[in-house]
């Protein structure tokens, strides 16, 4: 971590006599001391704040000059994460999304503009991966409680498993959105927090921020780099609590990681966790965990949440089809598959390396 500087500490020492003829005339003085007695405290250093929203960890790290515009870039950072997240959860009875879920099989809803366009991003994650990202996960998703250890039975999927199917949530005209059926049920949890990461960045990047990392969950973004330096990301070894499986030198990207240890119960040997195959309604068994990089944290939450259903190989396939994507996956027998863009070229650094094993 850079060491906090402050200007204000330097070279103001009394001066012994025979230097002084080589100093400057006494008007610059006056004004140097002038100067240092109305410019205001600078403290340049990393600052760093940490809440709880969406159900996740947010925490977001600038690089400032000024200790008070530093932390209100911080708060409005919170404040755009809390906004997004009374807007799109599923489990506010008062949010956007619950209205929309409530009347959407009855009529067409008019929504924000950032829900639609949102939805409209996801739907085109469904088409671009044949349906293994799916919204409407949650028309069998919602019969799920991973915290009180609750799965729906064989009968209850079987009900609600023709909910499943992003083709039945309709996008009409002036931001309207319409279901096809009634059992559909949409959740933006395999995206909404890095559309929320997107919006903190853009927020900072508007208040003159050119070195931040947000993060919220497994979804993060990066800011130009760790002052010259890359940050240095850890991709967490699914099979310890603490300790990383693979650690990556990064400047300005984003980068999400979905596990299968996020959020899971085990019940009979079994380990239920929060990503459905949208085809079956049960957790997806192709990885224990997939990384994503790319340019925006929507477009690498989106796309873990997809390969982490598609599973490694076919998971590989669709990344090094999409330009400027490249993913780590650790699949369901532990072994490391990496993107040909992250591979190590001959003869040069490789730009990943195996973590020190943490006791
Ligand atoms: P995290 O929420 O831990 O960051 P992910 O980004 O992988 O992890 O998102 C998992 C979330 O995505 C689940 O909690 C759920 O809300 C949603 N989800 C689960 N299965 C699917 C799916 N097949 N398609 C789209 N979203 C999904
Ligand atoms: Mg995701």
């Amino acid at each position: 971590m850079p060491v906090a500087e402050n200007w204000h500490n330097g070279g103001m020492h009394p001066t012994p006599p025979h230097t002084r003829r080589r100093l400057a005339p006494a008007w610059l003085l006056g004004l140097l001391v002038l100067f240092c007695l109305t410019a205001p405290a600078t403290q340049a250093a990393w600052y760093r704040q940490e809440a709880a929203i969406m159900g996740t960890r947010v925490a977001v790290e600038l690089w400032h000059t000024d200790p008070g515009a530093a932390r209100a870039a911080m708060d409005a950072v919170m404040a755009e994460m809390r906004r997004i997240d009374a807007a799109m959860s599923p489990r506010r009875p008062d949010s956007e999304l619950a209205r929309l879920n409530r009347r959407a099989a009855h009529e067409a809803v008019a929504v924000s503009a950032e829900l639609y366009d949102l939805i409209a991003r996801a739907l085109r994650f469904s088409r671009l991966s044949d349906g293994a990202f799916d919204i409407t996960f949650a028309s069998v998703g919602h019969l799920y409680d991973f915290r009180r250890g609750i799965a729906p039975d064989e009968a209850q999927i079987a009900a609600a498993l023709p909910g499943i199917d992003y083709r039945q949530v309709i996008l009409e005209a002036g931001h309207r959105i319409r279901y096809g059926r009634p059992q559909v049920l949409i959740d933006l949890g395999g995206i909404a927090k890095g559309h929320a990461v997107d919006r903190a960045i853009a927020l900072l990047q508007a208040r003159g921020i050119r070195e931040a990392l947000v993060s919220a969950g497994g979804d993060s973004r990066i800011l130009g780099d760790h002052h010259g330096r890359p940050w240095m990301i850890g991709i967490r070894d699914p099979e310890r609590e603490q300790g990383s499986a693979v650690v990556l030198p990064l400047d300005d990207t984003a980068i999400s990681t979905s596990g299968d240890y996020e959020r899971f119960f085990v019940r009979d040997g079994v380990r239920f966790h929060h990503i459905l195959s949208p085809a079956t309604g049960r957790p997806a068994r192709g990885a224990r965990s997939v990384t994503i990089l790319g340019p925006d944290a929507t477009t690498t939450d989106a796309l873990s949440t997809t390969v982490f259903v598609l599973g490694a190989e076919k998971g590989l396939a669709l990344i090094e089809s999409l330009p400027g994507i490249e993913a780590v996956i650790i699949d369901a027998a532990g072994r490391l598959h990496f993107t040909r863009g992250l591979a190590p070229p001959a003869a040069a650094r490789p730009p990943f390396a195996p973590a020190p094993a943490t006791p």
